[in-house]
């Protein structure tokens, strides 16, 4: 079940750094996206405080509808512990295809990090390509989850032996994009591995996965698999998910292997933001300073029943709170934050005031559009230039 966290504790959590992952999921279409990123939250994300109490008077089913309904949103946020250890992850919905809006690189520019999910049985295929490239190119960290595990057994009828030789072709098919796509500086440090802990199998379907260090603390292995799916016995195939869950599998090399926001700026700001960055917004965006001029870039926009367009997006400097007078840089406008709110699993909650490194959702800011730079410096060099086709329309459902 996910966890029930306070505010204030997911408030002490993102108060440092270190604690937080900003990552997305990239697969070409039918691979298991949807079904991972359902079972991530089905087993960690937080209920909000608002819900928690709703929570207990819905029935499962209205619970598990709200979830479908709300899972393709702009952010979830994930909360995970290991080794004593607690982070919150936000998981920002990366668009699946390049369109001609660039919709998908403006997504990565908000995540340091991308699960890349493959189906075992077709593999790397042609969108896994393109986006794992452009996820590469912006300077875009991998792991990869290799899914439908269930279908080398049950279609492809392979032993565990036959199954590990050929999820290694997966491996090393997905490491040649690597070396191709990936900058020299990061190529070997970026290929994945079983070993290094940066590949994960499982079924998402069956809510199982295991990694390496897993398989190491759980004696979990291919056999046991095998096993499940040739017996048909759904006890045994349930005993996976119990055992291995694919949540802690997936989120275990998402804190291993994907750098947290001030690590990630360091090197991804210079590729992704062209302005001076020896200006102060330029070190304090290196930096993710919290104490420099504030800097976010709005990834999505959702228009709510109540509290209007929501802007959601990366703040990459900077401080936001609600009152605080910004700039919409491309739209050359000025704007009013009237309310900072987080995602608590997929739900909004008021904050008031968030810090560089996070994902706010801002109420107030009637002209933002998908793409627009946010800030409180007027004349701020924006991160992409975005056309304003007509006047932004503001729909209250
Ligand atoms: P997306 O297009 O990448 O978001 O893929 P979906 O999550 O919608 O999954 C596509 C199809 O694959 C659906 O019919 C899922 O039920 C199915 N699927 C997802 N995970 C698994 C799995 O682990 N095993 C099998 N056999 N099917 C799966």
């Amino acid at each position: 079940m996910p966890k029930f966290k306070s505010t204030q504790d997911i408030l002490r959590i993102i108060g440092n750094k270190d604690q937080i992952r900003n990552f997305g999921v990239i697969a070409h279409v039918d691979h298991g996206k949807t079904t991972m990123s359902d079972s991530l939250l089905a087993a960690s994300g937080i209920i909000s405080p608002s819900v928690a109490g709703q929570a207990l008077a819905l029935d499962s089913m209205k619970l598990e509808q709200n979830r479908q309904m709300t899972i393709r949103g702009a952010n979830v946020t994930l909360f995970y512990e290991t080794d004593g250890k607690e982070y919150v992850i936000n998981m920002i919905d990366t668009p699946g295809h390049i369109d001609f809006t660039g919709r998908v690189t403006r997504a990565l520019r908000a995540i340091d990090g991308v699960v890349v999910v493959s189906d075992s049985v077709e593999g790397i295929m042609t969108q896994t390509e393109t986006v794992t490239r452009q996820a590469l190119e912006e300077r875009v960290r991998p792991v990869l989850y290799i899914n439908k595990i269930d279908r080398l057994v049950k279609e492809l009828k392979l032993g565990p032996e036959e199954m590990q030789k050929w999820l290694m072709n997966i491996i090393s098919h997905f490491n040649q994009l690597v070396d191709i796509y990936a900058e020299p500086e990061v190529k070997e440090k970026w290929k994945v591995s079983i070993q290094g802990n940066s590949v994960a199998f499982g079924s998402a379907k069956d809510r199982w996965g295991f990694n390496f260090k897993m398989a190491k603390k759980t004696g979990i292995n291919f056999k046991d698999v095998y096993d499940a799916y040739t017996s048909n016995d759904p006890a045994l195939i349930k005993s996976l998910s119990e055992r291995s869950p694919l949540s802690d599998a997936v989120l275990g090399m998402v804190v291993e292997h994907h750098p947290p926001p001030h690590v990630a700026q360091r090197y991804r700001i210079p590729k992704i933001w062209p302005g001076d960055l020896n200006s102060d917004i330029g070190k304090a965006l290196l930096a993710c300073d919290e104490k420099g001029p504030a800097l976010m870039m709005v990834t999505t926009i959702n228009v709510d029943p109540q509290a209007g367009r929501v802007a959601t997006g990366r703040l990459y400097s900077g401080t936001i709170k609600d009152g605080d007078e910004v700039y919409l840089i491309d739209a050359k406008r000025p704007g009013r934050v009237q309310s900072v709110n987080i995602y608590m699993g997929n739900t909004r909650e008021i904050v008031s005031v968030l810090p560089a490194g996070n994902i706010p959702a801002l109420l107030g800011l009637d002209y933002a559009i998908a793409g627009e730079t946010i800030s409180t410096v007027k004349g701020a060099q924006a991160f992409e230039s975005i056309k304003y086709v007509s006047e932004p329309v503001v729909t209250i459902a």
